[in-house]
């Protein structure tokens, strides 16, 4: 269930649990998100040339204040590349709601739209929207603001505050909260807001803002206006607390250089997500075309991961689902490269303790525990409807039309689908700005003598290019690339694991009717379009062969992960919905080497500490280790990499950014 929200008989939205209206009568709200947010805050002016600007508002409602400035970023010929809005929200109202308040605005209707269509799933927690092809990225922070705030690494170029009245609605207005706010704030940050309430001008004082009251927009005499001028040195802001190395100030990307190394999906989307904030990409990769290791997998299965105590795997895979969908949506073709299918998930058999983990309403329940210390004091504690938009149990006919009987433990992932990755890889490398290089093995790094950039070199020490900054994508072999002669730490905690499936193409006219992949104790895709004439094939797999290096397998390995695919599949699904012994003797087998860290998740992040080198030298990074789940983490992987080099919000919360990161391994 979303917020509830009245409607009154002038059109304006009231919220029965603040008692308090979200807008005035639309003129009235267009003017106060323009006049008091926008220019209060000295935008568009204060952002015309940047590469990239970041707001932060406390209470995004209805978005209003979003919208209008979005709109005002999109008309703006000198806006910034990027336009990063976070903003939190402890109780976000539905889609429906949102789109009928921007009816009133005919010029902001199509953006909330595209806003609407994203606007699912919003559990406890950090949720990123890419929209305006990636360039608007709004991170939603669902929950309490001060309590999302200290969680979150986040620097504001400007900030709007826009709670409730003071008196409705005390969680926003509170000196905590506004510590919690400055701490987002850089010195010269403006802040503006509507009320001009004597205790949050000293608050704000308190904190470090210096502050002034300014003529209103009616029907308000005066509004508030902000610097953040502290008398003292603030305290870093949190991005800082995850041993990142961001540029150095006033390091300009345009037209600065980096090699990647590795044309996965992990590189491709580092490629894409580096090419988009201005650099010139090199993407380095050992076989003559894009996408020949891992990510040459026939098709794969993207899907949450679930679990009863909503652990971080479980919320990283959903931020990372989040985004993969994104790109798919922007760069593929729906029913081609990829669907969403939904995907059926078989359950294990519940251990006594683990009730949940076998039912499908397993993941509301986790949240809403989890989010238990999230919440303001009026939470309402009910996420069974954003929960179900992840993950529900499966339904008797989902059961029945794969051949299950309808109490099978089973869950439903309603936005999970299969993609073919080499697609993927494709087209996020077709950018003006990347550049692919094949046949080209990178094996060290060394730094120039003297200069502030690297040189990438091959087992025979022959140059293969220079950049600025190195990010190492190459899954197992990132390990064994030496830094100026040495193996990087990191690489310690990576592991080779070869994955092998085994797939099919279908004789004509005898596609299965029921499309959907089925994920349990192995993974099914019951159709895809393979290769350049699209024929409909099925895949199945896969081995887990933990510290196998060789490719191809031996003729006995072989063997016996096929076998071992035929075993899964038929614990996974009966006789009739799957190809019968005959066909699956007759699959075609592949294999590859998937990396993964020894904890499992990814390392994202610099693979040095700044004091072991040089000033104005960048320390090589690394976006690997996406073991079994790179469809799920690549994308989301490579847009937190962009987003810790270049100082910008990042698109999960600090908790998740800090188990992703490299620093892990390497400190
Ligand atoms: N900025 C919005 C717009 O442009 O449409 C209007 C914001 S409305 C006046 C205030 C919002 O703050 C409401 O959506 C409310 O649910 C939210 N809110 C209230 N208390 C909160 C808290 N403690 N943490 C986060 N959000 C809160």
């Amino acid at each position: 269930m979303t917020e509830t929200v009245q409607w009154m008989n002038d059109g304006t939205p009231y919220s029965p649990r603040f008692g308090d209206r979200y807008h005035s009568e639309a003129a009235h709200a267009l003017a106060q998100a323009e006049q008091v947010f926008l220019a209060g805050c000295g935008l568009p002016l204060a952002w015309a040339g940047q590469p990239q600007w970041r707001i932060l508002e406390t209470g995004f409602g209805f978005g209003l204040n979003f919208l209008v400035t979005w709109h005002a970023w999109q008309a703006d010929p000198a806006r910034p590349a990027l336009l990063h809005f976070a903003s939190t929200e402890a109780f976000p109202v539905s889609a429906a709601d949102l789109l009928a308040q921007a009816r009133k605005f005919p010029h902001l209707l199509p953006l909330a739209q595209e806003l609407a269509a994203q606007w699912w799933g919003l559990l406890p927690g950090v949720h990123r929207l890419r929209l305006a092809q990636g360039q608007v990225l709004l991170s939603l922070l669902i929950g309490d603001s001060q309590t999302m705030l200290r969680q979150q690494a986040l620097v504001a170029d400007s900030i709007y505050l826009d709670g409730f009245s003071p008196a409705r609605n005390p969680d926003m207005w509170s000196l905590h909260t506004i510590k919690a706010v400055a701490r987002c704030a850089r010195r010269g940050t403006q802040l503006s807001t509507w009320t001009i309430a004597a205790q949050l001008r000293r608050d704000l004082a308190q904190c470090g803002f210096e502050v002034r009251k300014v003529p209103g927009t009616p029907p308000k005499r005066d509004n508030l206006h902000a610097v953040f001028a502290p008398r003292w040195e603030p305290r870093s802001a949190p991005l800082w607390a995850l041993g990142a190395q961001t540029l150095p100030a006033g390091w300009a990307s345009g037209a600065r250089h980096v090699a990647i190394v590795g044309a996965g999906i992990a590189g491709a989307a580092c490629a894409r997500q580096l090419a988009l904030r201005g650099w010139q990409v090199t993407v380095l990769d050992a076989a003559n075309h894009p996408a020949a290791g891992a990510s040459a997998l026939p098709a794969g299965i993207f899907a949450p991961h679930t679990s009863s105590d909503d652990s971080l795997l479980s919320r990283i895979t959903r931020a990372g689902q989040r985004c993969t969908l994104q790109w798919a949506e922007q760069l593929l073709q729906a029913g081609v490269d990829w669907d969403m299918t939904g995907v059926l998930e078989r359950r294990q058999l519940a251990t006594p303790n683990d009730e949940t983990a076998a039912h499908g309403d397993g993941l509301a329940t986790a949240v809403v525990r989890r989010a238990a210390h999230e919440r303001p004091p009026s939470w309402s504690g009910d996420v069974a409807a954003p929960a179900a938009a992840w993950s529900l149990e499966a339904s008797a006919d989902q059961l029945q039309s794969q051949g299950l009987p309808a109490d099978t433990p089973a869950l439903w992932h309603p936005r999970g689908g299969w993609l073919r990755p080499a697609a993927l890889v494709h087209a996020l490398l077709d950018h003006p700005g990347i550049r692919f290089v094949g046949d080209a093995q990178v094996d060290a790094l060394q730094a120039l003598d003297g200069a502030s950039h690297w040189s990438l070199c091959n087992a025979q020490g022959q140059e293969l290019a220079q950049a600025d900054l190195v990010v190492l994508c190459a899954g197992p072999h990132s390990a064994s690339i030496g830094i100026n002669g040495q193996a990087p730490r990191a690489g310690q905690a990576l592991q080779t694991i070869r994955g092998q499936v085994s797939w099919g193409v279908y004789p004509a006219g005898q596609a299965p009717i029921v499309r959907h992949p089925v994920n349990g104790h192995g993974s099914w895709v019951p159709y895809f379009l393979s290769g350049a004439a699209g024929d409909a094939a099925w895949v199945m797999g896969s081995s887990f062969e933990r510290g196998q290096h060789q490719l191809p397998p031996t003729a006995e390995d072989a063997a016996a992960a096929h076998a071992g695919n035929w075993a899964k599949l038929r614990t996974l699904l009966p006789d009739g919905y799957r190809p019968d012994a005959a066909a699956f003797a007759q699959a075609q087998h592949w294999a590859q080497l998937r990396c993964a860290s020894t904890d499992r998740l990814p390392l994202v992040g610099p693979l040095l500490p700044a004091t072991a080198l040089p000033s104005g030298l960048l320390s090589p990074w690394v976006a690997t280790a996406m073991g079994s789940r790179g469809l799920t983490w690549a994308l989301l992987c490579a847009e937190l990499l962009a987003a810790r080099l270049h100082g910008e919000p990042l698109p999960v919360s600090n908790p998740l950014a800090l188990a992703l990161a490299s620093d892990r391994y390497c400190q």
